[in-house]
């Protein structure tokens, strides 16, 4: 009897469907063995003997890695303890260059930036100044010259794609703009990298952040890539050793590291196939919701989007509610970022569009994976018909469904 329960208990936890990729991704098996294998080592990689060469080594090979996989150079990626560390690290007055030593003043930020960019790292509050997105989720051009021209060298943060909405924005556009006022230009591609091609050159930024959960690597661990060597950060978080050139002290994760050059491998190897696999099944399932929803607001649809993510709502369907719907019919879903479920607040992007304060209540975020398949889909689409007809005040028709 007992045996018979656990194994009930044991498949219909391998039934269950994950739609929460932006919050984070399972582990690749590239990403797991080469964390298996790294954890086998016993050596710093600061030391000179040959234990800590073979550790060093590791590190070196990731760092090729994750620099591939956004055309940068592998000197310049300083590894991290993730996004946020990442964004912390890079939101400073003191970046410096060799011909420019003066702290940057202000900060400039686009309205839609995650909450590690939102912090403001170590620009007092004074300093910073959010940039206008539009209806359809990108940052605001026109808002942002005006502001340039009122704040002249500013570091300006804005990311490529959006964590809640996947709205990809304009940042190479952006990065002529700012770097015409003098300005330097930080872009956080945690939700981008691995899912659309990024090229650190193409897109003009000056420093980018990635993570390696988003992409199947494991959690705890990113980095900061400056755009060239001349930039210097002259007040790191994080002092002591020397480590990562003096730009973030402490003996490194080897480990962690190892594991997201191997998931950059991959996601590097796979970007196109699983992003034309990804949008496939996400446009099944937008065109899905539309048929049992035909009021349902998919946010960002008329800009172009990650491949993996959906936003959408239903008046009079609560996103807690439905979301706990979901979860007991076995799919996750989030309400947007993963930071601020279980608090459940209104989320800032989409009151940064102008979306009424009942609609964005009920956002639910969707985002896909390169495990997705067309079943997992079907059966979202199955428990949406559900959720919604049970929860809509809306029409009868769906209520009639639930009933
Ligand atoms: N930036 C964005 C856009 C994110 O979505 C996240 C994580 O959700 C982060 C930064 C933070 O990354 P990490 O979880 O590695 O700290």
């Amino acid at each position: 009897m007992r045996m018979r329960t656990r194994k009930n208990k044991a498949s219909a936890m391998t039934e269950r469907v994950y739609f929460d990729w932006n919050a984070t991704a399972p582990l690749r098996p590239q990403a797991r063995e080469a964390l298996q294998e790294a954890l086998a080592l016993s050596g710093n990689p600061s030391s000179v003997h040959a234990e800590g060469r073979a550790a060093r080594r590791l590190i070196e090979r990731a760092r090729e890695e994750v620099a591939a996989l956004m055309a940068a150079r592998p000197a310049d990626v300083v590894f991290t303890s993730g996004g946020t560390e990442a964004n912390m690290l890079a939101l400073t007055p003191a970046i410096e260059t060799p011909d420019e030593k003066r702290p940057r003043e202000r900060l400039l930020m686009s309205a839609i930036e995650h909450s590690s960019v939102r912090a403001g790292g170590r620009f007092p509050r004074a300093a910073i100044e959010e940039i206008a997105a539009d209806a359809d989720g990108r940052v605001d051009l026109a808002a942002l010259a005006q502001a340039l021209a009122k704040a002249p060298r500013p570091l300006v943060s804005i990311m490529l794609a959006n964590n809640e909405t996947g709205v990809l924005q304009p940042v190479a556009e952006a990065a002529a703009i700012v770097h015409a006022a003098g300005g330097l230009l930080l872009v956080d591609a945690v939700q981008a990298v691995g899912r659309v091609p990024c090229d650190i050159g193409a897109l003009g930024a000056d420093l980018m952040t990635i993570s390696a959960h988003k992409l199947g690597g494991p959690k705890g661990v990113g980095a900061l890539v400056p755009a060239s060597e001349a930039f210097h950060f002259a007040d790191p978080l994080i002092r002591g050793g020397g480590q990562e050139r003096g730009t973030r002290a402490g003996t490194e994760n080897v480990a962690g590291i190892a594991a997201f050059g191997a998931a950059a491998v991959a996601a590097r190897a796979q970007l196109a196939g699983e992003a034309a696999h990804m949008l496939a099944l996400r446009n099944l399932l937008e065109d899905g919701l539309r048929a049992i929803s035909p009021k349902v607001v998919v946010f960002g649809a008329a800009a172009e989007r990650l491949p993996n993510t959906t936003l959408f709502a239903l008046e009079g369907v609560k996103a807690e509610t439905a979301i706990i719907a979901f979860d007991l019919e076995g799919i996750a879903v989030s309400s947007g970022a993963a930071c601020s479920s279980g608090k459940v607040q209104p989320s800032h992007v989409l009151a940064a569009m102008g979306v009424s304060p009942t609609l964005l209540r009920g956002a639910v975020r969707v985002s896909l994976g390169w495990t997705a398949t067309k079943a997992d889909v079907e059966r979202f689409l199955g428990a949406w018909r559900k959720v919604s007809g049970a929860l809509s005040k809306g029409s009868k028709v769906q209520r009639g469904i639930a009933a």
